[in-house]
């Protein structure tokens, strides 16, 4: 049987005001939800429409896309714990090996309050990062699946086995092959320069596993400069070579930040032909290590935002709602009207924009997935721009529980 929202706010395209300022126009529609799907679209006419649930004017989005996250680091319900100040990366890792062992018993219960924390934002697909180390070895991996597995009929999610503490030590070689038989579905990476210390042995083991196991990449990649860029080249030659078919991410990928034109440009064409996709954070402290993400996009490749590790020994400040990283990539590139900051929206939903000035088309298709973030805002750059945190979701046409006591 089909259900009906009413009075649910759509944007249809950008115009001009009197002014001249870039505005949105939008439509209230009635939504028709029927197994899963949005079935019907129909434009309201004053007082013929079915009858339903009245949404109020509220404005409809696409839900956000967490694509860098790690579940089982966070301290979220063991409450409150500033980051211990540390001089280098060497001396982070030392400091999560003394506590991994000391967290694993509570994995599961830390994952869900996570899980629950970016649900109350808007999320519909978590890619979680898990430690496979020798401290732990696959405890934290088992509690993360257990975690996410509770809400598997409407969140999707990918879990990537990360050797955290690098792929040469100890026994993790053997311990990600029992992830992945276990069902990780994808294989991670850590600087295959600053942490394995074997850039070309480091990424032959990741890919060859990779195809071993019929998986998709995703490389934690910070290393800098020449070192970077290096790496990036190392990796796309192997991709090349095996003609690599799944998925491949870089995570931060701070060396894409290229001053020459001819080698940015050469990179970014390799990394769009073989579908590689950047996941950033967004970082905008002093040292400014962002990717190019505008460049990137309009070199074809694809970027996704996420939150990465946070309320744990590597973050305290970040909030884990994927719209206020929208939020500060405009604030720091400078995109202020409405257009660009709707553009912007993609990287926090997956889906780029798909209306303009010319052409008039909503965020939704009738025949989709009734996935849909239903927010308080005129336009999705109200969203974005005052990030108001009274938000209703929709996951495969539930409601989903979102209140406040969720978030941390
Ligand atoms: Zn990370």
């Amino acid at each position: 049987m089909i259900r009906y929202l009413n009075n649910v706010r759509l944007e249809t395209n950008f115009y001009k005001d009197e002014t001249d300022l870039t505005r949105t126009a939008t439509e209230l529609v009635t939504l028709g939800i029927e197994n899963e799907k949005i079935v019907e679209i129909l434009v309201q006419k004053e007082g013929s429409y079915p009858k339903g649930e009245d949404m109020k004017g509220l404005l409809a989005l696409p839900t956000l896309r967490e694509m860098h996250n790690h579940l089982d680091k966070t301290y979220m319900p063991l409450g409150w714990r500033a980051t211990t100040p540390v001089a280098n990366l060497k001396e982070r890792l030392a400091l999560e090996a003394n506590e991994l062992a000391l967290l694993a018993p509570s994995t599961v219960l830390r994952a869900d309050a996570m899980i629950k924390h970016l649900l109350s934002y808007g999320v519909s697909h978590i890619r979680t990062h898990v430690n496979i180390d020798p401290y732990i070895g696959l405890t934290n991996f088992h509690g993360v699946k257990e975690a996410l597995e509770k809400y598997k009929d409407y969140l999707t999610y990918e879990i990537v086995a990360f050797p955290q503490h690098g792929y040469f030590l100890e026994n993790t070689p053997e311990l990600m092959e029992q992830a992945l038989q276990e069902g990780a579905d994808l294989v991670g990476g850590l600087d295959p320069a600053g942490i394995d210390f074997a850039i070309e042995d480091s990424i032959t083991e990741l890919v060859q596993l990779a195809q071993n196991y019929d998986r998709g990449i995703d490389i934690h990649l910070h290393d800098l400069g020449d070192v970077g860029v290096y790496t990036v080249e190392t990796l796309l030659d192997q991709l090349e070579r095996c003609d690599f078919k799944h998925s491949v991410a870089l995570s931060h990928a701070f060396c894409l930040k290229i001053s020459e034109d001819k080698k940015r440009n050469e990179l970014f064409e390799r990394l769009s032909k073989t579908n590689v996709h950047i996941m950033s954070t967004v970082p905008y402290d002093l040292r400014d290590r962002r990717p190019p993400i505008d460049q990137l996009t309009q070199a074809g490749v694809a970027v996704s935002f996420g939150s990465d590790g946070f309320f744990d020994s590597w973050s305290s400040f970040v909030s884990g709602d994927l719209v206020e990283k929208v939020k500060n990539f405009c604030e720091v590139t400078g995109k202020i009207t409405e257009e660009e900051i709707a553009r912007s929206y993609q990287y926090a939903c997956g889906k780029p924009c798909p209306f303009s000035f010319d052409s008039k088309k909503y965020w939704f298709d009738e025949g989709e997935l009734a996935n849909i973030l239903f927010v308080p805002a005129s336009c999705t750059a109200e969203f974005v721009a005052r990030r108001p945190l009274e938000r209703k979701l929709l996951l495969r046409g539930k409601w989903i529980d979102v209140s406040d006591e969720n978030r941390y």
